[in-house]
């Protein structure tokens, strides 16, 4: 909570409430304005108070982890910001199969988990090295990376129902896992992640590396497995590269990560695309990527939409301040330069979306969750 003025109001269902706290600090992109109220729940029994309190008194809640994919607004949140800082990992060997099962509260900062994973010898993560955030999140969106993403790992999740005031326990099929996806998601306002399970391999190699990028930069076959640090520090390498490692004296990592998720295309659509850019002037789409999908639908990256539809690497100097702009090593990140508003990063996203669709014909989704605003 460093750069955080709070002042104290009082206390709610045991833990201690401030007023008018600013949430920018408490965010990657470094936007957004106060907090009416925010509550600070280091212990789980301190988390579910503040959310039943919270939910008692009807007010609005927002759920705070490391503010990694959320864009708040300039005018702040009127109701209660809880910032989940829960702590604990225990681990228990599963069985004759050699797997080994994480639990890890949802305050648990997740670089460092991957890190204790890969040094123990577990495999299933290395891939998603170096993304910022907290556990709890992790099932939200199903973070992903370089041919992984958490749904592959995650056993079951703890999570309080707000809508049934219970406390459940989700399997993994329950968690309805997509493509930077989830039933978490999908149901906005009704679930509180405790604590999430992950089944791991204890063994020296990695998981059959997927990401083409990535089995280059090891120099393995696609499919071919590494040692399990070898293949975290790769991912980390070629991360911090795009400028997806958070730096605070790096103004391309003051994002959200992806803007965009990579648009999943329907046959006729993919058709559609590529005689759009077969018309557009100077353009080829011979070289077009895209990655099949198991229901016959194509996955086409986004930065490469972006890219062709004319906005490049540092786009925005022109638009407003200019404070808000593309990233100058990734096409896909927003960034805050400083002293940009949410307004102008939403500008940014808008002239983007829109020129994607008119020269393009498809429709950019925002990745991040947007608090009080659509794109
Ligand atoms: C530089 C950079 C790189 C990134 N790279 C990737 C990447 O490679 N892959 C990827 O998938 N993402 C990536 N992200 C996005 C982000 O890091 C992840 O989505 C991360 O899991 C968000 O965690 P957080 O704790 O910061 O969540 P927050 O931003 O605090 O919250 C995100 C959403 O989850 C909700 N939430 C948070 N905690 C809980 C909880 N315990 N229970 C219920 N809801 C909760 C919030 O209310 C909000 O709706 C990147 C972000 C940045 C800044």
């Amino acid at each position: 909570m460093a750069g955080a003025r709070v002042r104290c109001r009082g206390h709610s269902g045991g833990v201690q409430v401030s007023s008018d706290v600013p949430l920018a600090p408490l965010t990657t992109l470094g936007l957004g304005g106060p907090a009416r109220h925010l509550v600070e729940a280091r212990t789980e029994q301190e988390l579910l108070d503040a959310v039943v309190a919270a939910d008692a008194a009807a007010e609005q809640v927002l759920l705070l982890g490391g503010g990694s994919n959320l864009v708040l607004p300039d005018a702040g949140v009127a109701g209660t910001v809880v910032l989940i800082r829960t702590s604990g990992i225990r681990t228990t060997d599963a069985g004759a199969d050699g797997s080994v099962l994480v639990s890890v509260a949802a305050g648990e900062p997740w670089e460092p988990l991957v890190v204790r994973t890969v040094t123990a010898g577990l495999a299933g993560m290395e891939c998603l090295a170096g993304i910022p955030g907290l556990t709890g999140a992790a099932p939200v969106q199903n973070v992903g990376a370089y041919g992984q993403d958490v749904g592959l790992t995650v056993a079951e999740v703890r999570a309080y129902d707000r809508a049934e005031g219970t406390v459940r326990v989700l399997g993994a099929q329950e968690c309805r896992f997509g493509y930077r996806h989830s039933r978490f998601k999908a149901e906005p306002g009704r679930w509180l992640v405790l604590e999430v399970t992950f089944r791991l391999r204890r063994r020296e190699c990695s998981e059959p590396v997927r990401y083409a990028e990535l089995a280059r930069r090891l120099g393995i076959p696609l499919g071919g497995r590494a040692p399990l640090g070898e293949v975290a520090d790769a991912v980390l390498d070629l991360r911090r590269a795009k400028g997806m490692v958070v730096n605070p004296g790096d103004p391309d990592t003051a994002s959200a990560g992806s803007f965009f998720t990579n648009p999943v295309l329907s046959p006729a659509e993919f058709g559609a695309l590529r005689e759009r850019l077969r018309r557009l002037p100077g353009e080829g789409s011979g070289e077009m990527p895209g990655y099949g999908e198991p229901d016959g639908r194509t996955k086409v990256p986004a930065a490469w939409l972006i890219e062709r539809a004319g906005f490049g690497k540092g786009f925005g100097a022109e638009l407003g301040s200019g404070r808000a702009r593309v990233s100058s090593r990734h096409t896909l990140a927003l960034t805050n330069r400083g002293g940009a508003t949410t307004a102008e990063l939403l500008t940014l996203a808008r002239t983007i979306r829109d020129g994607v669709r008119e020269r393009l014909g498809v429709e950019l989704v925002n990745e991040p969750v947007l608090v009080g605003d659509t794109l």
